[in-house]
């Protein structure tokens, strides 16, 4: 499925594009939720994380470690971040190719309460 991030990834549309490498790239999100918000996405086609094979740890692994260099390199790492991946209807997921949010820049609120 060809989703607005496939989209950014084939640069058919624009991104503030702040890391790329061979597997993944990283924008940052287009409605931040945080003063840092940044999404790390696999190149390999996955709607969700259900669909990220058992013997392929290093699909979501990549994400996670890309997000922690960052926040390192940015200076933040320290001060604490968080990262999610929402999955399917429940998780409140919009783009079904999966994706790491990374989340800093301030004291972040609770979270995983149902929705009001
Ligand atoms: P999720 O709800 O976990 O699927 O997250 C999808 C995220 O993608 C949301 O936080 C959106 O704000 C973000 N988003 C949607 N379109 C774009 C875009 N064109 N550029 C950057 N971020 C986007």
């Amino acid at each position: 499925m060809t989703t607005i991030f496939h989209k950014i990834i084939q640069r058919e549309i624009p991104a503030d594009i702040v890391f790329e490498d061979d597997h993944i790239i990283a924008f940052r999100d287009i409605a931040p939720q945080a003063p840092v918000h940044v999404l790390f996405v696999p190149k390999q086609d996955f709607a969700t994380l259900n669909d990220v094979p058992a013997d392929a740890p290093e699909i979501v692994g990549r994400l996670a470690i890309a997000a922690a260099r960052y926040a390192k390199e940015r200076g933040f790492a320290e001060d604490g971040y968080r990262i999610v991946m929402n999955c399917n209807a429940h998780g409140g997921q919009t783009v079904f190719q999966i994706h790491l949010h990374l989340l800093a820049g301030a004291q972040l609120g609770r979270f995983g309460t149902p929705a009001a």
